[in-house]
Parts: C-alpha cells; sequence; structure tokens
C-alpha cells in the first residue's frame, strides 16, 4: 500500500517549500502539481492562444505533453521533452495557469498523471485540490494558509532573489486575484477538505510550520 500526504492551500502560503522539506525528512516523493499546471500555461503563452479560445485549447491539448522526473534536486517538468522547470517560474505564467486551471478539459488532460504517482509511490502532493478531488482517500490532509499579505511578502522575497523587479502591491493584488479565482471556479474550487487539518502559517518560521506538519503526518501514518 502506498502512502499520500495531500497539502493544498492558496498561493504563497509556503507549500511547496515546506513539502519539499517535510517530503525529505520522511522519504516521500514531493509532487508539486501547481508546475504541471504552469507548463500548461506555458505552452498556450508561448503560442499566443488566449485563456478564453477553449477550442484552440482543446486543440493544443492534443499536441502538449506533459511530464515529471524526480531528480536529487527535486522535481523537474518537461514539456515536449524540454525542461521548463525554470521557465514556468514567472508572474505572467501563474495568472495564465490560474486562469486556464479553471478549465475542465485542462484539469482532466492533468488528472492521470497527478493519480499515478501516487499510485506508484509515496508522495507527499500539493495544489488546490488534492485532499477534494485528486486524492481523497489520502491518509494525511492539510490545508495550509497565512495571511493575504504575508503571503505576498513571502512572494516578494522570492522574486527579489530571483531578480525580478516587481512591487510589494502588485503581489499582493495578484495574490488575492489569483485566489479569487481559485476559490470561485466550478470545477475544483480550492477549499478544505472536510477531514483536512487547518494549518495557519502567519505567525510561523519556516522551521515551525514543517516541524507542525511532521506532527500531523507522524500521527497518521507510521514513519
Ligand atoms: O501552486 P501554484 O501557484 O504553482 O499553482 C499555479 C496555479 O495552478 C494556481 O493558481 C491554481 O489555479 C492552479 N492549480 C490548480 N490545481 C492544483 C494546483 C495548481 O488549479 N492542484
Amino acid at each position: 500500500m502506498k502512502y499520500a500526504v495531500a497539502i493544498d492551500g492558496p498561493a504563497g502560503a509556503g507549500k511547496s517549500s515546506v513539502a519539499k522539506e517535510v517530503s525529505k525528512r520522511i522519504g516521500f516523493i514531493y509532487v508539486d502539481t501547481g508546475a504541471l499546471y504552469r507548463t500548461v500555461a506555458l505552452y498556450l503563452l508561448n503560442n499566443n492562444i488566449e485563456a478564453s479560445e477553449t477550442e484552440k485549447i482543446a486543440e493544443a491539448l492534443k499536441h502538449i505533453e506533459v511530464s515529471m522526473e524526480h531528480k536529487e534536486d527535486g522535481q523537474h517538468v518537461f514539456l515536449c521533452g524540454e525542461d521548463v522547470s525554470h521557465l514556468i517560474r514567472t508572474e505572467p505564467v501563474s495568472m495564465m495557469a490560474s486562469t486556464t486551471s479553471a478549465l475542465p478539459i485542462v484539469r482532466s488532460f492533468l488528472f492521470d498523471l497527478q493519480v499515478e504517482m501516487a499510485n506508484k509511490y509515496n508522495v507527499l502532493m500539493d495544489g488546490r485540490d488534492i485532499g477534494t478531488v485528486v486524492l481523497p482517500n489520502a491518509q494525511v490532509k492539510i490545508f495550509l494558509t497565512a495571511s493575504a499579505e504575508e503571503r505576498a511578502k513571502r512572494r516578494l522575497l522570492e522574486y527579489q532573489a530571483k531578480g525580478q523587479d516587481v512591487s510589494f502591491d502588485f503581489v499582493l493584488q495578484e495574490i488575492i486575484k489569483r485566489d479569487n479565482q481559485d476559490m470561485n471556479r466550478a470545477t475544483a474550487p480550492l477549499k478544505k477538505a472536510d477531514d483536512a487539518v487547518l494549518l495557519d502559517t502567519t505567525a510561523l518560521d519556516f522551521n515551525e510550520v514543517c516541524d507542525k506538519m511532521i506532527e500531523i503526518v507522524s500521527s497518521k501514518i507510521p514513519l
């Protein structure tokens, strides 16, 4: 039997950095599902397809090949064989991923890949609908959140570290817009699963969040 830890929550709640560290400590594969939606979004942006052009998107999906590899330095995502792991980390890709992930055709296109990973490995998978839709039987579900201001602060530091020049207000507005889109879409909206543990990280530092998460996981899975 495989074990699964499902982590959901809004943009910038610290899911991916914490999930990376915790998965290392517990020896599970970390699956970042946001990267899959970003990879589809990158293809659409590169091909000048707009989020409203659903027919073109349906056609594009026939040509898009998304795959993942888990290496020593973490997850890599490939778009038609090309490693795009770094190219997907920009603000335009974030917004396009959020807009196009509302489309059921995009969600079902990426669904099997996520379930396959959980069938093959013990996974710690993060996203927006992992505990509710993708892995409803996960042994552990955690909903990670923080105030929008705190999340914007953290995101800004990430952009600055990469030399991307954006203002706090811009990042905050983008986060609020993305939260609204993710929570209010008809298909697989961002929401806490009934059986998920709520973890608010606003007042916690990185190590405290990791420790809390390990505590929750080890109370439900024999590590
Ligand atoms: O997690 P990340 O910020 O990289 O995700 C980018 C976008 O992909 C999110 O804003 C969300 O709209 C979408 N997403 C999703 N379902 C997931 C993971 C991400 O809809 N499981």
